[in-house]
């Protein structure tokens, strides 16, 4: 059984790589789990020696296959510990994510199992992130933009960042929920503020760029 650490560290690469497609640095992992390059560097001769990762000193770390595995669980345990926290035990959206970071490590397999049954095996969690299988599979996120990116049109709204709950608490109180379609009324690139219409309640609301570039979504034709 990996420690809690182990699974961070996979976690966080697992995440990198999705992120940036390209070569993981330490100096990269180090910024994501807010430690120093030196502790990185310790940690990626451990996993090496485990064979989680690939890890070429002073240029690049992957997951070997054993890795990726492993960071999938992490991940799985994590969005189906969400799911059940606000699904069947009624708790915000905004508030499981921290929760989740500390059960994902000691939940056992025999009460996952027995959570993801009683949730009618979701795929996705209440952020709109893909819940892997016990297999590390899940289902193709498909052509995912970020609203920043999105100048005109109506859109579907499917995925947001889980860890700022700040910005959960936002979207929640302006009913910016994924599932849900709304529209762009007027986009200002300069000023970097659009305004988008909420069919629901025929509300307007302005939204900023920062917060626009961590809500994914699909335009509707
Ligand atoms: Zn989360």
């Amino acid at each position: 059984m990996a420690t809690s650490t182990v699974e961070n560290y996979l976690k966080a690469i697992l995440h990198l790589a999705e992120d940036e497609a390209a070569t993981i640095s330490v100096g990269s992992i180090a910024k994501n789990l807010t430690v120093t390059p030196g502790t990185v560097s310790a940690m990626m001769k451990h996993l090496s020696d485990e064979k989680l990762v690939d890890y070429v000193p002073r240029r690049s770390v992957a997951l070997t296959a054993k890795g990726k595995r492993q960071a999938l669980q992490v991940v799985r345990r994590h969005r189906l510990i969400e799911t059940f926290l606000v699904q069947v035990m009624g708790l915000d959206w905004a508030e499981v994510h921290e929760e989740a970071e500390v059960l994902e490590h000691v939940v056992s397999g025999r009460l996952l199992a027995r959570m993801d049954e009683m949730l009618g095996y979701p795929r996705y969690d209440p952020h709109g992130d893909p819940i892997p299988n016990e297999n590390g599979e899940y289902a193709d996120p498909g052509d995912l933009q970020p609203l920043a990116e999105v100048t005109s049109g109506r859109f579907r709204l499917l995925r947001v960042d889980d860890s700022d709950s700040d910005l959960l608490d936002w979207l929640q109180s302006h009913q910016l929920l994924p599932g849900r379609e709304y529209e762009i009324i007027s986009r200002d690139s300069i000023a970097g503020v659009m305004e988008i219409l909420v069919p629901k309640n025929r509300s307007h609301i302005q939204i900023g760029e920062k917060a626009a570039s961590r809500i994914l979504v699909e335009p509707v034709l």
